[in-house]
């Protein structure tokens, strides 16, 4: 992502453009499902690098990004919190138990909630999480 339009997205969203900001969007361009260490590593931010953003700033920005629905927070059962660029569009994931990779799956329905609970018990609901398990094709070629 160029930078100018991660400063784009950003004031649309009504967030400062601001460095840390910045490095994040970019750290996610082309890694989708990235964990907060792998973004940490990617954007050179942490400790001791010239930004000077520390673990918690990190998750601040995550949260405030992840807020403003400029990014996906997913978290599959036994994993840290994944983040993703793609948004909006109410996409799946399969999610490997061998491995732990993650593929997107589009939803047919592409607005949640795309399926809706046989009862709502007085709920009022707005998503439906859906995730596959399986093993992916890699994992099961080398078993
Ligand atoms: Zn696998
Ligand atoms: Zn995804
Ligand atoms: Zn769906």
């Amino acid at each position: 992502m160029e930078q100018q339009t991660a400063g784009d997205l950003l004031r649309r969203a009504g967030l400062r453009s601001t460095t840390q900001r910045r490095a994040v969007l970019a750290a996610l361009q082309g890694h989708p499902h990235s964990t907060a260490a792998e973004i940490e590593a990617r954007a050179g931010i942490g400790r001791g690098s010239a930004s000077g953003l520390s673990r918690q700033g990190l998750y601040n920005v995550l949260e405030d990004l992840t807020r403003a629905e400029l990014i996906r927070c997913i978290e599959p059962a036994g994993s840290p919190a994944r983040y993703e660029l793609r948004v909006g569009d109410n996409h799946h994931h399969l999610v490997c138990r061998v491995c732990g990779r993650i593929e997107d799956v589009d939803c047919t329905v592409g607005r949640a909630p795309c399926l809706d609970p046989v009862e709502s018990k007085g709920f009022t609901v707005d998503e439906a999480e859906i995730t596959w398990w399986g093993v992916c094709a890699d994992c099961r070629g080398s078993a």
